[in-house]
């Protein structure tokens, strides 16, 4: 394993530059620097990698179960063995604090080995004779070639994602990381290349509307699996749909956090102080839309003001920072503008609200209390370092307030009354609901949004299922 950043693509076993020999540059946020020039694929490339996933299909679909899960393992070892290099250059490239990255870095070991060990558990019903005189049975085959497209927030994390169910399924995979944070995936891919078949992982970097666009609408590739923006998974599903691929999508989110008068609003604040933060706020499940109920908003906001304020933000490798930078200058300026237009609209922002005066792209954790319920603030998607709260008059507003928006993929109630609680997890609309808590998630439970926020499941059992075809066989005799 070579310590140089790998800038290559990954294309049937062999590492290569793009066909044309175009680049991306890739900075690290905390500085604005560019720390690498990395392969920037187009048609052809998305081709190569096609056709690489296509021809190692035939054989990675007949090998057994015991075989995947063996080498789906060795590569979570292989994975875990490499973690110092992996988070380092997901801090430098994310602008991830040192002191937050395990969480997800663990997830991203224990996926693999979940999937290798799911490749052994798949289910159906039971054979039988169903019409007299005949046998029936199912089959989960693979599908192909999936396409996963990965976002920039957890790069790895998200990537691991797809290929788990994939690979474990029986399928062959051209992943595309985000043009932004390209580097861990093609680090993975030097850790696949002595563990898998040349042909089952292929790596190609590129912008989204060039090599992207061609994977998904190449002939020869049979799904799709975005995790990324709203529009985009509204983009791909236009361009899938002149060959009816099937889709797997993992889009935006903004998720209400309900806190009820009667909930521990120390528990509240103290944990959603840290998690509404965590990763800048660039998270698609990140609790950033807060409905507090009469008696206890004057606390919330308080409560946040104060532990918000305290929050460090700085360089990603010093252990004691909290926050680190926004992705890109591009998305510091979008975050700092809809903060801006927030307050202008008549919120007020309690503490934050500016973009830091240092190189790099860093904004202030900001909180913004007394949005009105349709402000561009509440409906649309941050991704920043940035929470409003709102006051609700009773559980009924609380969970009109909640549902009203296009999202549908995390949602969290504060409370310490049981039945409130059973009665909101069936009222709110939301993919996942977490009671007194918000974030955790674990490989056994899925993870997917409602309505715009997409569909088809991550993790658990049920992702591995949405990356096979079932089948009906039927006997006569
Ligand atoms: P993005 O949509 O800009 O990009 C995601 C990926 O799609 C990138 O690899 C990009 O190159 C690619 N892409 C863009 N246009 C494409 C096209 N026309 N054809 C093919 N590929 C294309 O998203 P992002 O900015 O990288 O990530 C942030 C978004 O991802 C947020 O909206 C966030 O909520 C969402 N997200 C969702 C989840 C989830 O599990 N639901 C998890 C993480 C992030």
């Amino acid at each position: 394993m070579t310590t140089e950043l790998q800038t290559l693509n990954f294309i049937g076993g062999a590492f290569v530059a793009a066909a044309s020999g175009a680049t991306d540059e890739v900075v690290n946020p905390a500085t604005g620097e560019v720390i690498a020039e990395v392969a920037s694929g187009d048609a052809a490339d998305a081709d190569a990698a096609v056709r690489a996933a296509s021809d190692a299909f035939d054989s990675w679909r007949r090998t057994t179960p015991r075989q995947r899960f063996e080498m789906i393992t060795a590569l979570a070892d292989a994975i875990e063995a490499d973690l110092p290099e992996l988070k380092r250059l997901e801090s430098l490239n994310v602008g991830k604090p040192v002191s937050i990255i395990d969480f997800e870095f663990d997830l991203t070991v224990d996926n693999f080995r979940f999937f290798a060990a799911a490749a052994r558990f798949q289910e159906g019903r039971a054979a039988g004779e169903y019409l007299e005189d005949h046998t029936s049975f199912v089959r989960r085959d693979p599908i192909g070639v999936v396409v996963g497209i990965a976002p920039w927030n957890y790069p790895l994390n998200m990537a691991t994602w797809k290929i788990g169910p994939a690979l474990a399924a029986g399928n062959t995979m051209v992943l595309k990381p985000s043009e932004l944070t390209p580097l861990t995936a093609l680090r993975l891919a030097e850790l696949a290349a002595d563990i898998l078949p040349p042909g089952v992982l292929n790596v190609v970097s590129g912008r989204g509307a060039t090599v992207g666009a061609a994977l998904v609408e190449h002939p020869r590739v049979d799904m799709i699996s975005l995790t990324g923006g709203v529009a985009t998974g509204k983009r791909i599903a236009q361009l899938a749909s002149a060959s009816l691929k099937r889709l797997h999508l993992e889009l935006g989110g903004k998720a209400p956090v309900v806190i009820f008068d009667d909930a521990d609003v120390e528990l509240a604040v103290s944990t959603l102080a840290e998690m509404s933060y965590y990763n800048s706020g660039q998270d698609c499940t990140a609790p950033c839309r807060f409905l507090a109920g009469p008696a206890v908003y004057d606390d919330v906001v308080a409560g946040m003001t104060e532990a918000v304020s305290a929050l460090r933000i700085g360089d990603p490798f010093d252990p004691e920072t909290n926050v680190g930078p926004i992705v890109s200058e591009a998305h510091q300026h979008r975050v700092a503008a809809m903060i801006a237009r927030a307050a202008e609209a008549g919120a007020e922002i309690t503490t934050g609200g500016a973009m830091v005066d240092r190189p790099g792209f860093f904004v202030e954790p900001t909180v913004i209390a007394n949005p009105a319920q349709d402000s561009e603030i509440v409906q649309r998607e941050v991704f920043g370092p940035s929470v409003s709260i709102q006051r609700f008059a009773d559980e009924a507003q609380a969970v009109a307030w909640a549902n009203d928006c296009d999202y549908g993929l995390a949602s969290s109630i504060w409370t310490s009354d049981v039945g409130r609680a059973m009665r909101l997890s069936r009222d709110l609309h939301f993919g996942t609901v977490w009671v007194n808590d918000h974030i955790p998630i674990t490989p056994e439970m899925p993870h997917g949004g409602f309505k715009e926020s997409g569909y088809g499941k991550d993790m658990s059992i049920y992702a591995l299922e949405h990356y096979t075809e079932l089948k009906h066989v039927m006997i006569r005799h």
